[in-house]
């Protein structure tokens, strides 16, 4: 009698479990393999989640990061601070431990962390930075320079001649070419192997090894000033390059401009470059569904100008805000993950996780 009841409890189950696992919608994504090739951290400076809820309404269906299977938040305060700023941001993400505001990717007493960009690159797999801003800017630099002041540009672009960077696009000529100690790395770049270029447009890229495109003196101008499709069209660049290393890649690309919107205070500023930086996800995802292998997160270093949406309509994609602040705020970003891995990307986390689960996913030990 008691095996009998057992028995039917086993029927039962047997006949419910494939119903409720097919209850929802169908599985969000299909992977080759359950840990990444590749990783694409993708950076929205700035991006709260009320600049991202200007780009799902003006956007509607067609926001690309609306369409992630998992997400979660992240804690963004800072090694002395409550409120991060970019640099000890990219060091959180890019080296795993929480430092100064200013700080690149050193530890608060000075100390030099190796960036995952650097691990990934002595393990053999290809690694690329694209960014709105200069690359040698806070958040680029955080993943391939080490200074306490980030201000130091000129610095800061010196130390990507100490890495073996496969491709690097934005701004950021100057600190190059035009330095205040005089030494051109452009032509240290060229010793190196690199292709220079000042725009897109002129690169080939079956007959380029490494590429270096610096397509402004300093920043790239904002979406309002004519920069156009480059943040996406870099991304898919990027993309084409890095994917014919057979062990991998990773890369990282930064929407720089949605925090100067902020700090700003200029909600059309902001809402144009929260689009743009969705329409270079949209380039990632597009690469990461025919590829399989490819982990893509989108996340932000910290909020800026306290942003509060205060009207809108869903229907004509019109939205109105008011900022209640000039400078980064404390609140938690959200995090989005899609490919192999992107399931550990859930809840709230630090964001030096971010790093952890990003090295564990690739199979490297912590530095
Ligand atoms: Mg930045
Ligand atoms: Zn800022």
């Amino acid at each position: 009698m008691v095996r009998q009841i057992v028995f039917r409890q086993v029927v039962v189950f047997l006949l419910i479990i494939p119903v409720f696992t097919y209850a929802g919608n169908d599985p969000p994504q299909k992977h080759k393999q359950k840990v990444p090739r590749n990783i694409i951290l993708m950076i929205g400076d700035g991006m709260g989640s009320a600049q991202l809820y200007t780009c799902i309404t003006v956007k509607g269906d067609k926001c690309n990061i609306a369409h992630f299977p998992y997400s979660g938040f992240v804690k963004t305060y800072s090694a002395d601070s409550y409120i991060t700023d970019s640099g000890a941001g990219a060091t959180a993400y890019a080296t795993g431990h929480k430092t100064n505001n200013g700080y690149i990717s050193v530890s608060p007493e000075g100390k030099n962390l190796k960036t995952i960009l650097e691990t990934a690159e002595s393990k053999g797999l290809a690694t690329g930075l694209v960014a709105t801003s200069a690359i040698t800017h806070a958040t680029p630099a955080g993943f391939i320079a080490h200074t306490s002041n980030r201000g130091n540009m000129d610095d800061i672009a010196r130390d990507f001649l100490k890495t073996d960077i496969d491709v690097f696009i934005g701004g950021g000529y100057d600190n190059f070419a035009h330095r205040k100690d005089s030494i051109n790395l452009i032509d240290s770049l060229r010793a190196h192997k690199y292709t220079i270029a000042r725009d897109l447009k002129d690169v080939d890229v079956p007959n380029v090894s490494k590429l270096a495109a610096l397509l402004a003196d300093g920043p790239m101008p904002r979406i309002s000033a004519g920069r156009g499709s480059m943040l996406p069209d870099a991304t898919e660049m990027a993309l084409k390059l890095l994917k014919r290393n057979k062990k991998g890649f990773f890369l990282m690309v930064e929407g720089s401009q949605i925090d100067w919107g902020g700090h700003d205070n200029d909600l059309n500023y902001v809402v144009d470059e929260t689009v743009d930086f969705d329409n270079a996800v949209g380039k990632a995802i597009e690469f990461a569904k025919k590829d399989g292998e490819t982990l893509i997160i989108v996340t932000a270093d910290h909020e800026t100008g306290g942003l509060a949406l205060t009207g809108g309509d869903i229907k004509t994609g019109k939205v109105q805000g008011s900022f209640v602040y000039k400078d980064h705020t404390a609140v938690m970003v959200p995090i989005f993950a899609f490919g192999p891995g992107s399931e550990q990307f859930t809840g709230l986390m630090e964001n030096t996780d971010v790093y952890k689960k990003c090295m564990a996913l690739y199979g490297f030990k912590l530095p």
